[in-house]
């Protein structure tokens, strides 16, 4: 208690008591009895994080790709603060307003055709819940409740609770950590062939064994359009979607597109499920999760979308209804941040400004390919990977970054960034000279041991 107070009484706007954040504030996946260093972080602007001691760093990760437009961007700043002298917050029970009436008409109008009814949540995982909960109770209400389990890929990530913990990748997940608790799912390879190079059909073959084999069972597939994230940075043919498509049709499963990471333009398109066309069509979904870069990285908002017929489906269900529904569900000044930053998207900027950022990332990390810690090199729409031979040391690397002026937060064997869309040409070079020094560094140190994560 006595420390508590102390501190409180040293802490002033001006200065950050990391010492009350050490002992006493979790930060994601990390400990409390040996907390890694945290970086205090005063106010943002445009591309640049400035930190407490004034250092200005260039922003490689959009805040894990959710801040598109930038940091404290007028258009998005001013909606909410219109918003909040009007409405921060009421309850969706009963009630409706506009911010929520609008964001939904937008996310209506940019997503397929068939894609009409919107669920709006609070975080992407709990976006995965509620596209997962569809998914069986549209089953229900077409009189196959038998149809509970979920099919997905290896390599993907969901997200952070129970139901998406259980469909992320089973060995880089959490799925041993929890044993019984987190429901036993069905898998099947990571697709393989990466984007860009000859897709062969076959590839789908052990998915056509599962589906044909219990489809009877299987409620839905669920995967991340194109790009695997938080799973490996992995990039696949976005044929592959193609044939599970057509495989989700012939084997009455539903399709789960998570583009929480991948929507609004991160790929070059504005969906990842754009890569993937059929008759010059693209892909569609059963249900969509978006979340991430909804609002622009300024407030927590998700969306799950479904189509016409499993909205029918659920409705038909014992229950008559979709049973969720959250305190937060539809917070106007979520929705007016998401509005907003739509608006931002709908000027279509963000299209030259990711194919100049993929130009400037392909050229300018390509050397990185001969260094002979380096695995691989990619890159795909605004996001680039440097692939290490061997899992990095996130604190270490992250010194080494913030000494460099940059904020770039590897993970396992990957360093990587996907940074705001209206990055400078000179600011990104910042960051790519900064991933490659980094990068050699590791090799040049000669004591691998010492960069091998501790955790
Ligand atoms: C981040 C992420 C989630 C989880 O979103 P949260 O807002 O962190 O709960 C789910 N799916 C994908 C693909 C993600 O990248």
């Amino acid at each position: 208690m006595n420390n508590y107070i102390n501190s409180t009484i040293t802490a002033n706007n001006s200065s950050i008591d990391f010492e009350f954040d050490k002992q006493h504030i979790w930060h994601p996946y990390t400990s409390m009895s040996h907390a890694l260093p945290a970086f205090g972080v005063i106010s943002a602007k445009e591309c640049e994080l400035t930190l407490d001691d004034g250092r200005q760093l260039v922003d490689g990760t959009s805040s894990w790709w959710a801040c598109v437009h930038g940091y404290s961007h007028p258009t998005i700043v001013n909606a909410m603060q219109e918003q909040l002298h009007k409405l921060s917050h009421v309850m969706f029970g009963g009630i409706t307003h506009q911010p929520a009436i609008e964001l939904s008409k937008k996310l209506v109008n940019m997503t397929s055709d068939n894609l009409t009814k919107v669920f709006l949540a609070d975080s992407g995982s709990i976006a995965v819940e509620v596209a997962l909960k569809m998914s069986l109770q549209y089953w229900q209400g077409r009189n196959q409740p038998q149809k509970q389990r979920i099919l997905t890929v290896k390599c993907g990530y969901h997200g952070d609770t129970f139901a998406a913990m259980s469909v992320c990748d089973p060995e880089g997940g959490m799925h041993t950590m929890f044993g019984d608790s987190v429901t036993q799912h069905e898998f099947v390879s990571a697709p393989q062939t990466q984007f860009g190079q000859p897709f062969d059909n076959s590839e789908l073959d052990e998915m056509r064994a599962k589906l044909s084999s219990q489809g009877n069972e299987i409620a839905a597939v669920i995967l991340e359009p194109v790009l695997q994230g938080a799973g490996g940075m992995r990039f696949y043919h976005p044929q592959y979607l193609v044939g599970l498509r057509q495989l989700c049709d012939e084997f009455n499963v539903l399709l789960i597109l998570d583009e929480i990471a991948t929507g609004f333009g991160r790929t070059g398109k504005l969906f990842a499920y754009e890569h993937a066309t059929h008759d010059g069509k693209a892909v569609e979904a059963d249900i969509l999760c978006l979340g991430k870069a909804l609002t622009g990285g300024y407030i927590s908002l998700a969306a799950t979308i479904c189509s016409d017929e499993v909205a029918q489906g659920i409705s038909d269900s014992p229950a008559g209804v979709f049973m969720h529904g959250p305190t937060f569900m539809g917070n106007p000044l979520a929705c007016s941040a998401a509005c907003a930053s739509l608006d931002l998207l709908s000027r279509n900027e963000w299209q030259a400004q990711v194919s100049n950022i993929e130009r400037q990332l392909q050229s300018e990390l390509a050397e990185a390919i001969e260094y002979p810690q380096v695995k691989d090199v990619r890159v795909l729409g605004a996001i680039g990977v440097i692939e290490m031979n061997s899992s990095v040391n996130t604190a270490e690397l992250q010194q080494q970054f913030v000494d460099l002026g940059v904020w770039i937060r590897p993970f396992s064997n990957l360093i990587y960034i996907m940074p705001p869309y209206v990055i400078s040409a000179e600011q990104l070079t910042k960051l790519t000279s900064a991933m490659k020094i980094v990068a050699k560094s590791i090799l040049t140190c000669g004591d691998q041991a010492e960069f091998i994560s501790h955790g």
